[in-house]
């Protein structure tokens, strides 16, 4: 073990949240340490299309969201347009913006990787230092149970970074598949990681190991669904190859049935497409809703095509009788998909779901123009909702409600903001970010005045 470095804050992860913390605890006087266990900063935030958004009112959050944290609901809907303030006065170009998916209410767009490449200079400009390749490994404590820094490891070997308080930002546990079936069940295992893939889980179990209390919402995750294996989907790829189109389509598991509404949603489908054998579903579409939902969103992309080219099973055929054919081939109980399909154009032709067993509130059109289409798809997880447990000042709690001293979390690791419905993971991240940093800084420089 090398000698230990001296800090004010130390902060885990240089993505979103980390980033936000260590500029805003910089801001109060703090001096900072930055731990990133990747080569870059960055983290999934800069791989994101960089929309930050989210619901325009404790109201409106509270009805699309209603088991989501109230107190973290205020952080993120009170620290949204200051954050943006805040951000553009660091020099990041934040347009208003519009998203297909994002219409929530409030919606922004960034330049992603530009950006935060832009907040990490920025931090190093001012007097902070980064850390790169380096892994937080387990929390410094004190004899009365206080954190007061961590141990990470480093090519080098183990360092210890000593400090008034640490914030944790490590981005989630997706890339945990103990973690993940522990926590969101049997098939999650089989999920893809459509993250940064150093976030597994180590600010969840670095909090656990020194009484933390969990969040709500354990089970549930925000992610996407993406071409099934054999594809290989490589971050460059996720973009293009996520199936925002799913809500339109109508989706199967392996033995032919319905399982979800999938006009919820792609991030309510891809959760529910993980509880499915084998964490493997099918997106059934015709040429109209190929042509109207999925070419040409965004412009010049076919997302078909794109789950072709990273070697995704995509079938088509002429009538819907040979796409059940097709699909036979790929596992799927061909007789109860058959009926599945009868059923499912019977009652969108009527425009009712009532005599279908599972609901289906919107986009109610039945697969009528050939030809009809089928993607393999496969639940990817983002970043995890449930986390450890915070109070309104990112403090977190441990079992009994008490804050431990020292230790603050923020974005993914700070979990319970969200519950199985999305309300925008950047502007999360930026918000708790904020409030994190500012809180320990604080709490580290008034304790030495
Ligand atoms: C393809 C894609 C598109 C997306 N698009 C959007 C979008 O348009 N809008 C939106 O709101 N959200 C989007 N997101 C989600 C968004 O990126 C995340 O919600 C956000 O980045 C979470 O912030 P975070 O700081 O918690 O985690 P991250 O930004 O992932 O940062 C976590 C960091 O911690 C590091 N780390 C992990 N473990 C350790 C450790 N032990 N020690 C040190 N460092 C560690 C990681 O390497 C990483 O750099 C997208 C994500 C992806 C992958």
């Amino acid at each position: 073990m090398r000698e230990p470095l001296s800090s004010d804050v130390v902060v885990v992860g240089a993505g979103m949240a980390g980033l936000a913390a260590a500029l805003a605890a910089q801001e109060r006087g703090g001096r900072v340490a930055l731990l990133e266990a990747g080569p870059e900063p960055g983290g999934s935030a800069a791989l994101s299309a960089g929309f930050v958004a989210t619901y325009p009112t404790h109201d409106a959050l509270r009805a699309a969201i209603p088991l989501g944290d109230p107190e973290q609901g205020r952080l993120l809907v009170d620290g949204y347009d200051p954050a943006i303030h805040w951000l553009r006065a660091l020099g990041v170009a934040v347009v208003p913006a519009e998203s297909n998916e994002f219409r929530f209410g409030r919606t922004h767009h960034l330049e992603a990787p530009a950006a935060l490449r832009h907040l990490a200079t920025l931090f190093q400009d001012r007097g902070g230092r980064l850390y790169t390749r380096t892994r937080a490994v387990r929390l410094l404590t004190d004899a009365a149970g206080g954190v007061t820094g961590v141990a990470a490891s480093q090519p080098a070997g183990l360092a210890e970074f000593r400090g008034g308080a640490v914030v944790l930002a490590s981005g989630g546990f997706q890339g945990n598949p103990e973690l993940t079936t522990r926590y969101i069940g049997r098939w999650a295992d089989r999920m893809l990681v459509r993250s940064n893939p150093h976030s597994v889980g180590d600010g969840l179990l670095m909090g656990l190991a020194v009484g933390a209390a969990t969040s709500r919402g354990l089970h549930a995750f925000y992610g996407h669904l993406l071409p099934a294996p054999p594809a290989v989907v490589a971050p460059r790829d996720f973009l293009p190859t996520t199936a925002y189109y799913s809500r339109y389509a109508v989706l199967v598991n392996l033995q032919g049935e319905r399982f979800t509404d999938e006009s919820q949603g792609d991030e309510m489908n891809a959760q529910a497409a993980a509880r499915q054998e084998q964490a493997t579903v099918f997106a059934l579409f015709d040429r109209a809703m190929y042509e109207r939902r999925i070419l040409g969103q965004p412009p010049h992309l076919d997302r078909v095509a794109a789950a072709r080219a990273v070697g995704g099973r995509v079938a088509t055929a002429l009538t819907l009788e040979g796409l059940v054919e097709q699909l036979g081939a790929w596992g799927v109980r061909t007789h109860a998909l058959a009926r599945t399909l009868s059923d499912y154009n019977r009652a969108m032709a009527a425009d009712s779901d009532a005599a279908l067993p599972v609901p289906r509130a919107a986009h109610r059109t039945p697969l009528a123009t050939p030809e009809f289409f089928a993607v393999a798809l496969a639940p990817a997880i983002t970043f995890t909702h449930g986390g450890l447990r915070i109070d309104a000042r990112c403090r977190v709690l441990d079992r009994g409600g008490q804050p431990i001293p020292g230790l603050y979390a923020a974005g993914a690791d700070a979990g319970g903001t969200f519950y199985e419905r999305y309300g925008g993971g950047l502007a999360m991240a930026l918000t708790l970010g904020r409030a994190a940093g500012t809180a320990a800084a604080d709490a580290v420089l008034a304790a030495r005045a």
